[in-house]
């Protein structure tokens, strides 16, 4: 069984049809990750913590297009008329589709974020976007080798992930990019309390405070540096270049930004040539 029987009733006992999602589906979780249920009808996003266990609740729709991306599904709870399960079905043929397609529109973003870098004049917000094209590179990538991207496992992924010499290379690149090798516990430390003001007003603020603490404890020194940099980036896509000037030094912080401009400028570079040959 999977699911812990506390987290089961549980979701049995939501109003809408539900299912176990993301990494506790994959075996690569680790203690500390939550049990992640995509939920197909309309509420709000929760963290929920129940009989010792963590739940993230995730409100998605039943359309194709909202179930594809979600990969592997184990359903909990469906509707009377089996609504959920008959759209598994229906999406199964396609999901190898869904996942490239997803692949090379995160290899066109990476792309996106590198023009964004060489049109910006403010050097902490270039050196987020090329942190950012990092991260969709990486992502992409994962997913042009059909393995779905887990943000607190995607660096163990990629590890594992057999992958052609350009894409291999291309990583490698994106690694130095995101600056895996800076990597110690007073910087996490420092990014931790930046994120969590970045976060202030998210749900999960707390679950990746306690994530990466848990990645910590455990001395995965990397896979926290990368994930946290993953949350940063994500927290900061949408916020505009008013933002990113105003709050340089949160920014800064949060995503442990270089300001060796040179050395961004040749990763770039390597980056660039590597999202094209992905594409
Ligand atoms: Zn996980």
């Amino acid at each position: 069984m999977l699911i812990p029987a506390a987290v089961a009733d549980y979701v049995a006992g939501l109003t809408h049809p539900a299912a176990l999602v993301g990494c506790r589906l994959s075996g690569m979780s680790h203690d500390c990750c939550e049990h992640d249920i995509a939920v197909f009808g309309q509420g709000e996003n929760a963290v929920v913590h129940v009989g010792g266990h963590i739940i993230e609740l995730v409100h998605v729709g039943m359309a194709a297009q909202d179930v594809a991306p979600l990969g592997r599904i184990e359903v909990i709870r469906d509707s009377p008329a089996l609504a959920l399960s008959s759209m598994l079905q229906e999406v199964a043929p396609k999901l190898k589709k869904a996942l490239a397609a997803f692949g090379r529109k995160s290899l066109v973003s990476s792309l996106f974020c590198q023009q964004k870098m060489k049109d910006t004049r403010h050097q902490v917000a270039s050196a987020m976007w090329l942190k950012m094209a990092a991260y969709h590179f990486v992502q992409g990538t994962l997913a042009l080798a059909g393995t779905r991207p887990m943000p607190l496992h995607e660096l163990a992924q990629v590890r594992q992930a057999e992958l052609a010499t350009d894409a291999a290379d291309g990583v490698q690149a994106a690694l130095e990019c995101i600056g895996i090798e800076r990597a110690t516990r007073s910087e996490i430390a420092r990014s931790i309390e930046a994120i969590t003001e970045l976060k202030s007003g998210d749900y999960d603020k707390e679950l990746t405070r306690y994530k990466a603490e848990h990645l910590l404890e455990k001395s995965m020194i990397a896979d926290c540096y990368y994930y946290l940099g993953r949350v940063a980036s994500e927290s900061l896509a949408g916020r505009g270049s008013a933002f990113y000037s105003k709050y340089g030094k949160l920014v800064q912080i949060s995503m442990d930004l270089s300001s060796d401009i040179q050395q961004l400028e040749k990763l770039q570079k390597s980056l660039f040539r590597a999202a094209k040959k992905g594409l």
